[in-house]
């Protein structure tokens, strides 16, 4: 075994279909008094149910989360928590909205509690993200970690299988790059590999029903490990090819993360391949004999998107993208070569496959 550095954090988990109940108790738990809710404006129902469980708790609903946080947003969001006197706040809703109660305790405090909605994966990490002027500025922050999370399984039954299946595929995403993370380790990877196969064996059931209880379950469940594990150690090429692609095409994310994942992997193929066998062995009915064809087998069985061309990249693009990607040296388990990311690229625009 390698050495290795494995750093815990000490975020609490709330787990199980009808846990939603507990948010007073763990709002109380924080000792906090006035809670505000966040959302995106199409989930403002739901924030509305979830500030009425809080009753005298809650001071309020800031339903203007979007995706990437711009700071405009933040800033607005900063201010309503301070004119409502608000001692937390309680995000429901995907990485975006967990995102927006981030860009709140960064500069606050404010401690957060997350109820995911999707499998983004946020509510379990540090790192928070702001976009100013087309440019999204990311770091790493203790004070954005979440002081409690709540999986509720009956929150992600609204969720559309068409923001399901490529949500889904942007947490295991997180979990193939921690298995050849510069720092993985072997909790780490423990972790990542059930995370594949949580989400492997639930999502075809889940994107056809539902309203499958077990799907819904276990789909959750592959979230939390996913995004323990993105939070655990660092991520390499994909992650940096989905970074550029969403920030200069403005491409959406989770699609992005779906479509990129196979080439990525393919990329590192027989740079990495004990973590190629871990992957093969997690996608259990999906393995092809290769661990890129079944992340992109995995794909199209759940209707995910599988081209850059479908998800509005445009084919001129192409060029700059490889620049950007093979900018600030960073480490990936095989080195990046321009004209190697190039094609890796130019075969995902037209989803060639791996
Ligand atoms: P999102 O939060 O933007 O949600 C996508 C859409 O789905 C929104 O319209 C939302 O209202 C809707 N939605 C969410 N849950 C729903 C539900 N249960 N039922 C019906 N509709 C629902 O998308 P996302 O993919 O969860 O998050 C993407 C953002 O999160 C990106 O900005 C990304 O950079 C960020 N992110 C950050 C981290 C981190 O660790 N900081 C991790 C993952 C993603």
């Amino acid at each position: 075994m390698n050495p290795f550095v494995y750093t815990g954090f000490a975020g609490r988990v709330v787990f199980g279909e009808g846990s939603l109940q507990r948010l007073p108790e763990e709002v109380e738990r924080l000792g906090a008094r006035r809670a505000i809710v966040l959302s995106t404006p199409e989930q403002r129902a739901s924030a509305e149910a979830v500030a009425a469980r809080l009753g005298d708790r809650a001071a309020g609903v800031f339903d203007r989360a979007v995706m990437h946080v711009p700071i405009e947003t933040a800033a607005a969001a900063r201010e309503y928590a301070a004119s409502r006197g608000a001692d937390a706040c309680v995000a429901v809703g995907g990485g975006s909205t967990i995102g927006l109660g981030k860009a709140i305790a960064l500069t606050s405090d404010l401690p957060i509690v997350a109820v995911p909605t999707t499998f983004a994966g946020s509510e379990m990490t540090a790192i928070w993200g702001i976009t100013e002027a087309g440019v999204k500025k990311t770091g790493r922050d203790a004070r954005v970690l979440p002081k409690a999370v709540i999986y509720d399984p009956l929150m992600v039954m609204s969720l559309p299988a068409w923001i399901a299946a490529p949500s889904g595929m942007n947490a295991i995403a997180h979990c193939v790059e921690a298995l050849y993370a510069i720092d993985a380790n072997p909790i780490v990877s423990m972790i990542a590999e059930e995370g594949i196969r949580a989400l492997a064996a639930s999502l075809p059931r889940l994107v056809s029903d539902p309203g499958h209880a077990g799907a819904r379950e276990q789909a959750l469940y592959g979230a939390w490990l996913a995004g323990t594990a993105l939070n655990g150690v660092s991520m390499a090429i994909h992650h940096k090819l989905c970074h550029t692609l969403g920030g200069t095409f403005n491409l959406p994310h989770a699609e992005t993360h779906t479509v990129v994942l196979p080439y990525a992997t393919a990329y590192n193929r027989d740079a990495a391949p004990e973590a190629m066998v871990r992957i093969r062995r997690a996608l259990g009915a999906f393995d092809e004999g290769d661990a890129a064809r079944g992340l992109l087998a995995l794909a199209r069985a759940i209707g995910a998107p599988t081209s850059l061309r479908a998800i509005g990249m445009p084919a001129d693009g192409l060029e700059r993208a490889a620049d950007l990607a093979v900018q600030n040296p960073y480490f990936n388990p095989r080195p990046i070569e321009r004209a190697a990311i190039r094609e890796l690229l130019e075969r995902a625009y037209a989803g060639a496959g791996p």
